[in-house]
This record gives C-alpha cells, sequence and structure tokens, in this order.
C-alpha cells in the first residue's frame, strides 16, 4: 500500500453519491510532504517521456502539478473555468461536465501557454467519469501539441474514467484506485496496481 492509499483510509470519508472527501489533505488543506511524494512517483512512471509543461484545472489540481512540477523541471498551466466564454485573446475551448458540482463549465487555456512543440504531462486530482480529462486531452490536441501521459491521484475505478481513457490508448498512472467504497461503513477498498 502507497502513502496516498494510507492517507486515504485514514482521513478520506466515505459521503454519499460516491464522493471521496479528501479535505484534511488534498482537497482543501493540502500535505506538501505527500504531494511532494506524489510528484516523485509522477516523474518515477513519466521517466521515459520528454515532458516539457504540465497541465491541470483549477482549482484542486494546481497544487499537486506545482509539487510534480518541481520534480519534472517544468512550467505548469492550469486550465481555467469560466461560465461564459469571454474570447478577449485568442483561447482554447472545451465544455467540460463537473462531477462534483453537476454543471457545465467551460475550461479555457491561453493559446500562447500551447503550442506544436508541447510535450504535456496531464495532471489532475481525482477521475471519475473522465469529463475533465476529455476536456483537457482536447485542449492540448486543439493546440497541435501531444499528450505524453496522465497523472492521477485518486481513480474512482468503479466509475467509467479510467477504462475510456485507456482505450484511447494514453499512458494514465493513478496512484490510488478505489475498487469499490460504502458511504454506509465508510468502507474504501483499492485494486492492486
Ligand atoms: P470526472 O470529470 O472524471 O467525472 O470528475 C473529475 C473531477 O471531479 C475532478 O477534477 C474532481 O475535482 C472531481 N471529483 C470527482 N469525483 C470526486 C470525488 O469523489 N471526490 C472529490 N473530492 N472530487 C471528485
Amino acid at each position: 500500500m502507497n502513502v496516498l492509499e494510507e492517507r486515504i483510509l485514514k482521513d478520506g470519508i466515505v459521503k454519499e453519491g460516491n464522493v471521496l472527501k479528501v479535505d484534511s489533505f488534498l482537497n482543501h488543506q493540502m500535505d506538501i510532504g505527500l504531494f511532494n511524494e506524489m510528484g516523485r512517483i509522477f516523474k518515477e512512471r513519466f521517466a521515459e517521456k520528454p515532458i516539457n509543461k504540465i497541465l491541470t484545472i483549477e482549482a484542486s489540481g494546481i497544487g499537486i502539478a506545482c509539487i510534480a512540477a518541481q520534480h519534472f523541471q517544468v512550467p505548469v498551466v492550469f486550465a481555467k473555468k469560466s461560465k461564459s466564454i469571454n474570447l478577449e485573446g485568442e483561447m482554447y475551448v472545451a465544455e467540460v461536465e463537473s462531477f462534483t458540482h453537476k454543471c457545465r463549465n467551460h475550461v479555457i487555456v491561453a493559446q500562447k501557454f500551447l503550442s506544436p512543440d508541447d510535450h504535456v504531462l496531464i495532471i489532475d486530482d481525482f477521475l471519475a467519469n473522465g469529463c475533465a480529462l476529455q476536456g483537457l486531452i482536447q485542449i492540448v490536441q486543439s493546440a497541435g501539441a501531444t499528450v505524453e501521459g496522465i497523472g492521477i491521484a485518486v481513480e474512482k475505478g468503479f466509475q467509467s474514467g479510467g477504462r475510456i481513457i485507456r482505450n484511447l490508448g494514453f499512458q494514465l498512472e493513478s496512484l490510488a484506485i478505489i475498487e469499490g467504497m460504502d458511504a454506509s461503513t465508510g468502507e474504501i477498498q483499492f485494486s492492486r496496481q
């Protein structure tokens, strides 16, 4: 069991509606020592890839991406969520449905921060149905850049996102994959990777 799995068992709270609350160490208060270890593992898993940029999405991906970026020595770009598209300047835009807030957002990245020369590692906190990731992939592809891989902290393996993204042929590395969780007992099972 890795450090993230141990921490989820210790401090994660299973909520109704297939939501895992991890705001004491990941989504609100952030444990930087833990993020640093996660960044080290991402670097190990993508060691062979010529990554020159990390892309994430606001808000919760940003902290994880920034600490990981210190291991890769590359800049971080975060996609901004926006209800209305203000097309001031040139933007790449994708539409993303929020799993936790059940609403649709546009996510935008300024064109000047992604180009065909970029080899991108996408990082996010959670993978559920894969909507957020598909939006980020679409933005990278609109820029003519290459998705070199995807690093996720917590994948909920019982939802469809992981299967969809792996079927598209991307190297997807999730540090903890939850096989099942139960809001009434608080139990969480991980799949063995
Ligand atoms: P997806 O687009 O894959 O359905 O959902 C991914 C996004 O929804 C993540 O960026 C994350 O912010 C949020 N999310 C999905 N499931 C959970 C969850 O169980 N707990 C928390 N804290 N966030 C989640």
